[in-house]
């Protein structure tokens, strides 16, 4: 056994469980537990990567100049306050590296995403867990969670693996209520599935104490490649920007999520197909007797009466090809998380559903 051990707080963290493509000896399977697109990525974006393999030789900018352009452009967002990294779990990665250390206390709450916890564990603070009000963010326990030592507050609108959000007034009244040590960072992975929504920014735009977090992995169609972005005041992006490796993201990476978020066609086919498939798949299960939350997201958690339910459900499923994600680590064991996928997958997964019932 090695006498080299590692800091404090890493044998803490889990292993994350990635999700399986494939079922043993099971043909047509179609992957419903990682919340990617079912369509695929923008055309666009598919070309600019096989474009890009004649550059692959040279390092990639450092800067990130052009897509940070792309991305503001895009949302109405200036470019200074951007950064990329390797998915948003990087920039989550960034924060608790830049802000939080031993001593200090990281908040989230009781289902929020797993990378907070494993990304304050690794920076060697202390993961702060608060309760929700019936699987939605709950403004007043995380301020009554926070302390003189609280330095961030990880809070995903809308929540994964809850689909749930709260409203712009009630991030408002988290952000001017913390301590003024504390940076409230808004996990916008979800934020393109709601019409209209900004994903924060406009509360980032308005205070010095917000950071949003955001990512090309989901309606973008890119969970592949690993692009992720974050916006904030200028002075916490500028520490953020210390922490970050010079040649973090590969230039393929950079060329395809630049053509995406620039075929604005394309994305707003995804997202009317997600909210179309996402409203059909709720409503057949609910009249199977499998009720979810109204989700914002691109997935529902489908509750069962009991565990041993929503196992039994999960296994057959899996016998069926469908595989769906179980959330018993996320403290909700009696539901199942599963992606909107096409029209093809949801008329699948309510079949299977009914077989199963
Ligand atoms: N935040 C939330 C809430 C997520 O669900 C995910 C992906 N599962 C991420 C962040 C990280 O996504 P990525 O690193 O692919 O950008």
């Amino acid at each position: 056994m090695t006498k080299i051990t590692p800091q404090p707080g890493i044998m803490d963290i889990s292993l994350y469980q990635g999700g399986a493509a494939h079922v043993d000896g099971v043909e047509n399977v179609i992957k419903l537990s990682s919340n990617e697109n079912p369509l695929g990525p923008s055309p666009k974006a598919a070309e600019a990567v096989r474009n890009s393999a004649s550059e692959i030789h040279r390092y990639p900018s450092t800067d990130h100049a052009k897509l940070r352009a792309a991305i503001g452009e895009a949302m109405g967002l200036d470019p200074e306050r951007i950064i990329c990294g390797v998915g948003s779990d990087e920039i989550i990665t960034f924060l608790c590296q830049a802000y939080a250390g031993p001593g200090d206390e990281v908040v989230h709450t009781e289902h929020g995403f797993a990378m907070y916890r494993i990304s304050a564990l690794a920076a060697g603070a202390t993961p702060v867990e608060v309760g929700e009000r019936d699987r939605v963010t709950d403004v007043d326990a995380l301020l009554a969670g926070c302390t003189d030592r609280t330095k961030l507050v990880f809070i995903a609108n809308p929540n994964n693996p809850t689909g749930t959000m709260i409203g712009a007034s009630e991030v408002a009244r988290l952000a001017d209520g913390l301590p003024p040590q504390a940076l409230l960072v808004l996990d916008g992975a979800y934020a393109e599935f709601v019409d209209g929504f900004d994903g924060g920014a406009s509360i980032v735009s308005a205070r010095d104490n917000v950071v949003m977090t955001r990512t090309f992995s989901k309606l973008y169609g890119l969970g592949g490649l690993r692009v992720g972005w974050g916006y904030g005041p200028r002075d916490i992006i500028d520490v953020l920007n210390r922490v970050r490796g010079p040649f973090n993201l590969s230039g393929t990476a950079l060329a395809a999520a630049e053509a995406a978020i620039r075929d604005t066609e394309y994305v707003e086919h995804c997202r009317a197909q997600n909210a179309r498939w996402r409203t059909w798949l709720a409503e057949a299960l609910a009249e199977l007797g499998v009720p979810s939350d109204t989700s914002c997201a691109n997935f529902i958690l489908a509750r069962f009466a009991s565990r041993a339910e929503a196992e039994a459900c999960d296994d057959y499923l899996k016998s069926q090809g469908l595989i769906v994600r179980r959330v018993a680590g996320y403290n909700l064991p009696n539901a199942l998380r599963i992606t909107v996928g096409n029209e093809i997958a949801c008329r699948r997964v309510a079949a299977a559903v009914a077989a199963f019932k």
